[in-house]
């Protein structure tokens, strides 16, 4: 059990596992990481997009995911993957950690974290489905007519059903 991240389908190996409960504590400290710095739309769609990985609506042990169904858009790759990397190291430095009601592993998220950016950094514009992002879009505004949602208690972007951050605790 537990889940995997893979660089893109078909290169598993090259991909890390964790425990279920490790990849929650892991999507909450992306997601408070990521809502703390994304500015643009675009940004917050990936973020929003992450806090979609929610076990506790999903299920556990079916959140893994492959880089290349991230939403990504050509167009704006080299900077979409730059701001992950960004959120990948504000993860790092704890950001959103004080509106936890617990105290994650540092030492094990540190290093998932950075074998996450190892990860990124491979992670190359030819794996880019674009097909990917236009279905994220039109679920995105059909759960979102009003726009963003931010979660009071942790400033996090939420997904439909509601703050994956809250969902954790
Ligand atoms: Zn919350």
């Amino acid at each position: 059990m537990g889940n995997y991240i893979d660089l893109y389908d078909g290169l598993e190996s090259e991909g890390i596992h964790m425990s279920n409960a490790m990849t929650s504590v892991i999507i909450s400290v992306l997601v408070l990481a990521g809502s703390r710095l994304a500015v643009t739309e675009r940004q917050k769609e990936l973020i929003v997009w992450l806090a979609y990985q929610d076990q506790s609506i999903r299920g556990i042990g079916t959140v893994g995911f492959s880089f290349n169904e991230i939403p990504w858009s050509k167009e704006s790759f080299p900077a979409e993957k730059q701001f992950l990397a960004s959120v990948i190291r504000e993860a790092v430095s704890e950001a959103g950690w004080l509106t936890l009601d617990y105290q994650p592993n540092k030492a094990r998220v540190a290093t998932l974290l950075e074998k996450l950016d190892d990860m990124l950094k491979r992670f190359e514009i030819t794996y880019v489905d674009e097909q990917n992002y236009a279905e994220w879009k039109e679920i995105f505004q059909e759960s979102f007519p009003e726009g963003f949602q931010l979660c009071p208690r942790h400033d996090a972007l939420m997904s439909e059903w509601g703050c994956v951050v809250c969902h954790d605790s």
